[in-house]
Order: structure tokens, then C-alpha cells, then sequence
């Protein structure tokens, strides 16, 4: 199967970060912006990369816009050329169209028109920063849905010498370890009546308020 190729649009910290990323990574990427200093700081990491306003619609079909599998908006400051932009490439037949949004309400808009991902990248890490505040224990946190995630967690203290066994979570609070990381080997079939360890990491999927009963239980 041919490698999907990608064009990110904009060159702000979000898009530049998208687009090394992904080059990093072997694929094909196109980096678009209209200042050609964030044009030249990526010039020689991605494959192709041009000055070019987004908000053009013939600028964007010169360019073959619509031939990517993927097309990432990273326009963040300016809410029109986003939505513009994202109108053109909708209008234009770009298969997968991402996002980026500043506030709710450009997220909102940017759905209503047809985005097939928005994302928010500065939300979603303060809101991660701020938990991580609260819950130092919580590592990762991945949300499944509105109401279910999955959470990886330094294993507590009061946990310590416990097997899966004892502490039943699965009757207690209703979540399931999925994993247990030891020495940064993962075991997603860590022995029910082996004690965890200091240093142990637990992997967790649950409804979110039972997660946060389990970690407060174990706080
Ligand atoms: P970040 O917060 O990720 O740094 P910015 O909003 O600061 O994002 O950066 C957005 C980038 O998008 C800037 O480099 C800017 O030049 C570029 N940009 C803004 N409008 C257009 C447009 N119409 N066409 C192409 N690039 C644009």
C-alpha cells in the first residue's frame, strides 16, 4: 500500500512540529505557509515545501491540494484565513481535512463546515498539565469517549506489595488493568497473584468518575 502523503498548512510551533514529525517518520510532506522565513526554517526537513496563502483558492489547486490523503490546518491566530482555508479544501475534495482550533467556538464552526477532525492542542494540555497537577500519579491519560479512558498511573504507595488479586478493582471500582509496566517492559498479562512493586506502572480503562474514585482512594 502506497504511503499516505501530507500537507500541512501553516508553519506556527503545531504545524511545524506536525510536518518534522511526519517527515521524521519516512512520509511525504508538502509544508505551506505565506511567510517565507517559516517557509525557509522547514525547507530542509520536508520534502516540498512553498509560500503560499492558503485563502487562494487557485493558489491551493495549482499546488495539487486535493491529491493528498490528508490535509492538516495549523493556521491558529487568524479564525478567517482557518475557516477559509478550510472551505477551499472542503470545496476541493480533500479526503481528510484536520483542524486546528484557537477557542470552542472556532472548533464549533470549523465542524459545522466540515472538518473531519478538529483539534486543540493548547486546551487539551493545559487540561493535561492541570490534571497532572492534581493527580501527580496520573502519567498519561487517553480519552476513549465523553465518559470512558484509559489512565496510566504510578503505582500509589498504599499499593505496594499488593497483587491484582487483592486490591480488585474490578469489584471495587469497577476498572479494569489492562497492563502493568515494570522497568519499561509492558505485560498485558501480569500474573492476578504477583505483588506490585514500587516503580510499577498500572494501566487502566474505566468510567472516568470511577478512575477518579480509584485515584482518590489511592492518593
Ligand atoms: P502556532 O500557535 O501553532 O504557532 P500561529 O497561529 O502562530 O500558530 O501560526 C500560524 C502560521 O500560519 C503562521 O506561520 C502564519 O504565517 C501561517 N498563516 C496564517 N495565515 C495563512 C494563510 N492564509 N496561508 C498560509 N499560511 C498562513
Amino acid at each position: 500500500m502506497a504511503k499516505k502523503q501530507f500537507a500541512i498548512i501553516g508553519l506556527g510551533r503545531f504545524g511545524s512540529s506536525v510536518a518534522k514529525y511526519l517527515s521524521e517518520m519516512g512520509y511525504e510532506v508538502l509544508a505551506i505557509d505565506d511567510d517565507s522565513d517559516r517557509v525557509q526554517d522547514v525547507s530542509n526537513i520536508v520534502t516540498h515545501a512553498v509560500s503560499a496563502d492558503s485563502t487562494d483558492e487557485e493558489a491551493m489547486r495549482a499546488l495539487g491540494i486535493r491529491n493528498f490523503d490528508v490535509v492538516v490546518v495549523a493556521i491558529g491566530q487568524d479564525i478567517q484565513a482557518s475557516i477559509l482555508t478550510t472551505l477551499i479544501l472542503k470545496d476541493l475534495g480533500v479526503p481528510q481535512i484536520i483542524v486546528k482550533a484557537q477557542t470552542e467556538l472556532h472548533g464549533k464552526v470549523l465542524n459545522k463546515i466540515g472538518a473531519d477532525k478538529v483539534v486543540f492542542p493548547e486546551r487539551d494540555m493545559g487540561l493535561r498539565v492541570a490534571h497532572h497537577l492534581i493527580s501527580p500519579n496520573i502519567l498519561e491519560h487517553i480519552e476513549l469517549s465523553s465518559n470512558y479512558s484509559i489512565v496510566e498511573m504510578k503505582l500509589p504507595s498504599a499499593m505496594f506489595d499488593k497483587s491484582l488479586k487483592q486490591l480488585d478493582v474490578r469489584a471495587k471500582y469497577e476498572c479494569n488493568v489492562l497492563a502493568v509496566k515494570r522497568k519499561g517492559e509492558m505485560n498485558i498479562s501480569f500474573p492476578p497473584d504477583e505483588p506490585l512493586k514500587e516503580g510499577d506502572v498500572i494501566v487502566i480503562v474505566g468510567l472516568n468518575e470511577n478512575l477518579t474514585k480509584l485515584e482518590q482512594a489511592y492518593a
